[in-house]
């Protein structure tokens, strides 16, 4: 298991979901999509990732971007 480090105070413990010193949650690990890198061809807004479907969406066109 893979220690985690606190963003607040910087100590570093494993097993814990929070940390044992200041009981704050770790950074989240960068495994996340970058939901910024793209746009609707439509209107040019930035579109958004949606894991569970695996697809992006426009929240202004209301509609999936391929
Ligand atoms: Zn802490
Ligand atoms: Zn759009």
């Amino acid at each position: 298991m893979e220690p985690s480090t606190c963003s607040k105070c910087g100590v570093s413990w494993v097993g814990a979901d929070t940390c044992p010193a200041c009981g704050s949650a770790p950074a989240p690990k960068k495994e996340e999509f970058n939901q910024a890198s793209r746009t609707c061809p439509k209107c040019g807004k930035y579109v958004r990732f949606v894991p569970s479907i695996v697809v992006w969406y426009c929240d202004n066109c209301k509609e999936y971007v391929g």
